[in-house]
């Protein structure tokens, strides 16, 4: 690795001095070095100190998913961006087309592509639009919306409010009204719900769900939101018979699915989309980390057409969708999507992410009989998760800082590794595993190891 500087110790220095990190504590750094990456190929990132290391997160945040160094994402975006670079939404762009016309091929029943950044704000559009339909349609009345607890939708305010992690929550109240919560479905935790697990499980899960829509009265309610597999609340895969009964329930109550594929979208776990294994069939999908896998900002809200038709009535001054977002109109988002939509296509990266997360599952699951911690493996595709316990039978959570140290040593020995479930605080107890979707059983094998 050539470092592009003489003295890495000023950038450490710079990065303690000034930046503000996400998602950590900065206490540490008084005493511990912040770790700076500097390059990445495949499935390997160096950092500052010229140490190697595998990435079995994709970027820390499940999002590089088609592997660093992809030299024809870089340059696709460099021709695009010399030629043209940006214009606010209101006026189209070539590769702006482009993109959503080969997603919306991967996505029958669903017709149109709203742009925008970040996972978060492709949430918030979704969560627009159900309230101005609420509003265009049902009177103001059909404008609540159903979120899951454990599930995430993103860092704003309404996203929060649509929070089902309590750690992300906590001290960034009042939240905005309107979002009302419905049960997880983690069946190895099913006594929380007062349910048995086993079968029968997912519909009772799901009938969890009704009972809420009942009692707050299904015609308050515009949409439901859910993540196909639960991502940063604990790798939760839906029990057998959930995803159905769910798209049951939304058709007779008139409820819209919204689906949230930030982090499933995009071959993560071996589909295009995470509802395309369930077989359900959404009115909206969000999605955004594994669009163009970190090398251009982009996210997008898809809508079927009848949700887009209910914005055409040119009869109203405010019969449109109001919103805008200026990066959305950014060219570099969609050529570097185009670019690695065809990098999945041409390598063959859903049935990789089928088949080798199979064998990651298979091998995380010969552990077990290594380490009575580990309480539950589970996941789909590329992305898969170990519940760490102290005990298998009590199933009681194995404390956080015994889960942080485990993956403060894979970082030692070069393993990226991760733990979630931010779901309670303090019980941030599951190992999460999602390599990019290039991972071969040799980089299986040392990521496990
Ligand atoms: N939705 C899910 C399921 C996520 O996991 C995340 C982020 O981790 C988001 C939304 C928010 O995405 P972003 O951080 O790009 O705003």
């Amino acid at each position: 690795m050539n470092l592009p500087f003489n003295d890495p110790s000023k950038i450490v220095e710079a990065d303690r001095a000034h930046v503000w990190h996400h998602l950590i504590q900065h206490k540490p750094f008084e005493t511990v070095d912040p770790r700076i990456l500097v390059e990445g190929k495949g499935m390997r990132v160096w950092d500052i100190t010229g140490k190697e290391h595998i990435d079995a997160l994709s970027g820390g945040v499940w999002t590089v998913n088609v592997g660093y160094g992809r030299e024809r994402i870089a340059d696709a975006v460099r021709d695009q961006l010399v030629k043209f670079n940006f214009f606010g939404g209101v006026l189209g762009t070539i590769p702006g087309a482009q993109f959503a016309e080969r997603l919306i091929e991967k996505m029958p029943g669903l017709s149109r592509v709203y742009y925008a950044n970040s996972g978060s704000e492709a949430n918030e559009k979704a969560f627009k639009m159900v309230r101005q339909i609420s509003h265009r349609v049902h009177g103001g009345k059909k404008g609540k919306i159903l979120y899951r607890h454990r599930d995430y939708h993103g860092t704003t305010i309404a996203c929060l409010s649509a929070g089902g992690q309590d750690e992300r929550n906590a001290e960034y109240g009042p939240f905005t009204p309107g979002f009302v919560r419905v049960p997880h479905c983690l069946e190895y935790r099913a006594h929380e719900l007062g349910l048995e697990p086993g079968p029968g499980f997912g519909e009772a899960a799901a009938n969890q769900i009704e009972e809420v829509i009942l009692r707050e009265g299904p015609d308050t309610i515009g949409a439901l939101c859910l993540e196909p597999v639960t991502a940063g609340g604990g790798l939760i895969t839906p029990p057998d018979g959930y995803w159905e009964r769910v798209q049951e329930i939304c058709r007779q109550y008139d409820i819209l699915l919204h689906i949230d594929e930030v982090v499933c979208g995009l071959g993560r776990i071996g589909t295009w989309f995470g509802y395309q294994k369930y077989g359900v069939q959404p009115d909206i999908v969000t999605m955004a980390k594994g669009v163009a896998s970190g090398y251009a900002a982009i996210s997008c809200c898809v809508t079927t057409e009848d949700v887009f038709e209910k914005f055409k009535d040119d009869t109203d001054r405010l019969g449109y969708f109001r919103d805008i977002s200026t990066f959305g109109g950014c060219t570099a988002g969609p050529t570097a999507a185009l670019e690695n939509m065809a990098i999945i296509e041409d390598e063959n990266l859903l049935d990789n992410s089928a088949t080798m997360g199979a064998y990651l599952h298979e091998r995380l699951t010969d552990l077990m009989d290594k380490h009575s911690m580990i309480g539950d493996v589970r996941g789909e595709g590329l992305f898969r998760g170990a519940e760490l316990v102290t005990d298998r039978e009590t199933r009681e959570p194995l404390p956080e800082k015994q889960v942080g140290a485990i993956v403060a040593d894979c970082m030692a020995q070069g393993a990226i590794i991760g733990a979630t479930n931010r779901s309670v605080p303090g019980k941030n107890n599951t190992l999460c595993l999602s390599p990019a979707l290039i991972a071969t059983k040799d980089d299986i094998d040392e990521i496990v190891t």
